[in-house]
């Protein structure tokens, strides 16, 4: 009987974004399974599909063969194939966009496979090996071997091994292992001479030694000898030294001390105890821990974890991107050791590799990472955590453009398991959905050492100003920094970089020229010194004077860490100063090196960009001073005022966390602006009740959905044209309470010379949207392939 294999094809184009059927040849029909992928003849060409299902006949005649297997194991198992055509659906993606997304880049890569015979014991296997370790894929599919090899592959005899081609190569690491029974060994000490103390340690350990080898550096730190002792010995005959394939844990220098549960508090308790208990019914339900920073939500992490490592269970714990510091990964480290995998995006991609296949192979319980780890490929997962639930980097800002927070939700569905959301500053859209019962809401209201939350004081900088003050330091935060250094505590410095130079204000009264139909801000735009709003189009030139208060002293605004440095050096010659950017930071490990260096109290001043409001916790640490609260008040973007609390509220959550008493200082223009006062008071929920009424009064999210569509094109009159089309299109389609913003050009209106227009449609309930966007995407799939763009981003985040 003929068998068929239903392929997705390596093409992003809508033509072909649903399976083709394929024979198999007859030597493979019970090797191939849905999720591994092949290699397929596609028109003239060999290309590259994810096997969907597979079936016994097709409505096709003539069908093509199915050139060449590339796994003999799925790379991408079943669950993970159905939520690849959840994600495809709702973010409009096409499917082989969204597998391709769940695997690790390596996979991606060209790579050579070969096979490595794990049990010697097998003579079968042996005799198929011919006495080598490894044999090469293709050798083993010309002796038709596949089909032995792939039971083998799945009861551990053998192992398949994909390297890539490009740098990313094993590594390997010096080891030894002995060559002896216990009694050889026995016999080998007693021949040698007693003075050969040294010899006779080595020999003594591995009487005792349980492992298959270990390596040359470890054996050298166990029994306290040399290399030079470990030759003789290896000399002798009786061990062997060999250079050992390792995965390459980029953790592997570090050693992380065993950190023990701590007795929760009672807030903890209860918090804890809904999530193992949720984890136990098998339903899903979704958590949002709503605690201020300090207040323990880590370890009620590790804590429901634990509980779920317990069931035989497996966890997800995502962390946004810049979160994910040695220190935050070394909480997990110490609790659950060698069972936790992290992935993020300054490993190699043989690193990230290596960490997938420890997941893949079970060897890894729990993974911490950033938002692709979301795909991790568990089979049995017992929980998802996503901590700093708020943050922006969850979603992709490239095809396919998921919000991590849903995957995990969905993913969450088809396991039966709980998904917490931790934030001491809640999204919006979480906070109302918690409000709406859709999430339960769990608080932990006090930090856990009870250390009150640092006083805040808001600087107005339009005073400094007229007291003729023109630096970046306002006189107070000066004197509080000076204040630090006589007492030799820390000072961390934030230089706000989001929004940067790109709005028009005015320095005396703080006014922002903003769009009179939106109520954002408007756009700088260098080129024709022009002011623009991203949103309905609305333009003008940027002002000689200030319209509120007459003053010249308006323009657009700017500056970087580089030249705060030199300043504060100007201000405070003595003062050591640490800098962290994009620039600095570059480098793998460069990071971590500077924040050590911080810790260990080589500098007495922290100064850097968004990257240092998270996660640092160290205890010297006592005042905090944000140079620019406002640049992100002004980005055209509705949730300005949102960001800008969450940065303000985190920012201050690092200072006085242990026994000192911490202070933040917030240099303003906006000195009233409710998302700053709000923040002085570390009042979360009157700022959520007033951003709620600002958001109803604009129909922004969580009142209404949104979708953004961009078209761009090297023809401008093309992209206008184009855009109108489908504005004029989808105004005929939606419902009555839907709205469209625009067309009107990007923000950034081109990018490579290419002309980019957008519209904005605004909804609450459109059942047929995604169809009628897919439809729009196929009309002008023709055009799409001379070179027009057109994206569609459903809940975006980034509206230029
Ligand atoms: P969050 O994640 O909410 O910012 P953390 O989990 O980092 O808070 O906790 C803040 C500090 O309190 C950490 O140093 C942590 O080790 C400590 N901590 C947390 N829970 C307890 C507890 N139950 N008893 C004692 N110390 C705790
Ligand atoms: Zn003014
Ligand atoms: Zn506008």
């Amino acid at each position: 009987m003929q068998k068929i294999a239903q392929v997705i094809v390596d093409v992003p184009a809508m033509q072909v974004d649903r399976p083709f059927d394929y024979l198999i040849p007859e030597a493979w029909r019970d090797i191939v399974c849905p999720g591994m992928r092949v290699s397929v003849p596609f028109g003239n060409r060999a290309l590259q599909g994810f096997v969907v299902g597979t079936s016994d006949s097709s409505e096709f005649s003539k069908l093509k063969e199915i050139r060449e297997m590339m796994d003999l194991a799925p790379v991408i198992n079943e669950e993970l194939l159905s939520l690849g055509d959840w994600i495809a659906e709702e973010t409009l993606a096409y499917r082989i966009t969204a597998y391709q997304a769940m695997l690790p880049a390596a996979l991606r890569a060209k790579y050579e496979k070969y096979f490595v015979l794990l049990d010697t014991a097998n003579d079968e296997a042996e005799r198929l090996f011919e006495g080598y370790e490894t044999m090469d894929w293709k050798k083993a599919e010309q002796l038709g071997a596949l089909p032995t090899l792939q039971k083998w592959l799945k009861n551990g005899t053998v192992d398949l091994v994909y390297q890539v081609k490009t740098k990313v190569t094993k590594k390997t690491m010096r080891a030894v292992r002995s060559l002896c029974s216990v009694q050889q060994l026995e016999d080998a000490i007693a021949g040698l001479s007693k003075s050969a103390k040294a010899q006779i340690k080595i020999l003594q350990f591995f009487q005792v030694f349980d492992g298959d080898y270990i390596t040359v550096k470890e054996l050298r730190e166990r029994v306290q000898t040399t290399d030079a002792t470990i030759q003789k010995v290896a000399s002798l005959g009786l061990i062997e030294i060999f250079d050992q394939h390792v995965s390459r844990d980029p953790y592997e220098n570090h050693d992380f001390e065993a950190s023990k549960p701590l007795p929760l508090l009672p807030d903890q308790q209860a918090a804890r105890d809904a999530i193992v208990n949720s984890a136990q019914t098998g339903n899903q339900e979704t958590f949002l821990l709503y605690g201020v920073t300090g207040s323990g939500k880590t370890e009620i992490y590790l804590q429901s974890i634990e509980a779920v490592l317990a069931e035989g269970k497996e966890a997800i714990v995502l962390v946004p991107e810049i979160a994910l510091t040695p220190q935050m990964v070394e909480r997990f480290k110490s609790r659950f050791g060698k069972q936790v995998a992290v992935l993020h995006s300054a490993l190699s991609a043989g690193e990230k590799y290596d960490e997938w296949r420890k997941i893949e192979q079970g060897k890894a319980k729990v993974v911490v990472g950033a938002r692709s780890a979301v795909f991790a490929p568990f089979m049995n997962l017992g929980i998802i955590i996503i901590d700093e639930e708020h943050e922006t980097s969850y979603k992709q800002e490239d095809n396919p453009r998921y919000h991590a927070r849903d995957v995990a939700i969905e993913r969450a569905k088809r396991h039966g398991c709980p998904v917490v959301l931790g934030s001491a500053t809640p999204s919006l859209e979480s906070f109302a959905r918690a409000g709406k019962k859709r999430y339960t809401l769990l608080e932990l209201p006090t930090r856990v050492n009870d250390s009150a939350l640092p006083e805040v004081t808001v600087v107005d900088m339009s005073e400094e100003l007229r007291n003729e003050n023109r630096t970046e330091f306002s006189a107070v935060l000066l004197e509080k920094i000076k204040e630090r250094l006589a007492k030799k505590e820390q000072v961390v410095l934030l230089l706000n970089r989001r929004g940067y130079s790109s709005f028009v204000m005015c320095r005396d009264c703080g006014y922002v020229v903003e769009c009179p139909n939106c109520s954002i801000s408007l756009t700088y735009h260098q080129a024709h010194n022009q002011m623009k709003c991203h949103y309905c189009g609305y333009q003008e030139a940027v002002p000689h004077h200030c319209p509120s208060c007459e003053s010249e002293q308006i323009r657009y605004f700017g500056t970087g860490t580089q030249k705060v440095q030199e300043s504060l050096a100007k201000l405070i010659p003595e003062a050591r100063v640490i800098r962290m950017d994009v620039d600095t930071t570059s480098k793998k490990g460069s990071h971590e090196k500077l924040l050590n260096q911080f810790r260990d109290k080589e500098a007495d001043v922290l100064l850097g960009t968004q990257m240092i409001a998270k996660g640092l916790d160290f205890p010297d640490i006592t005042l905090v001073g944000v140079l620019n609260a406002d640049t992100m008040l002004h980005l055209p973007d509705f949730r300005a005022s949102e960001k800008t609390f969450q940065l303000l509220t985190q920012v201050s959550g690092r200072a006085g966390r242990h026994l000192l008493t911490g202070e933040v200082i917030v240099q303003s223009y906006n000195p009233e602006h409710y998302s700053i006062q709000y923040a002085k008071m570390h009042d979360y929920l009157g700022f959520y009740h007033h951003e709620m009424r600002v958001r109803k009064m604009g129909s922004y999210p969580p009142f209404y959905y949104l979708t953004l569509i961009n078209v761009s094109d090297e023809n401008e009159m093309k992209a206008v044209r184009t855009i109108q089309e489908i504005t004029q299109f989808l105004q005929g389609k939606l419902g009555p309470d839907a709205i469209i913003l625009g067309p009107v050009p990007s923000s950034i209106a081109r990018i490579k010379n290419k002309y980019r227009y957008q519209c904005i449609i605004k909804y609450k309930v459109e059942p047929q949207l995604n169809a009628e966007l897919k439809n729009i995407l196929q009309h002008y799939q023709k055009e799409q392939v001379k070179g027009l763009t057109i994206t569609m981003d459903v809940q975006p985040f980034v509206m230029m």
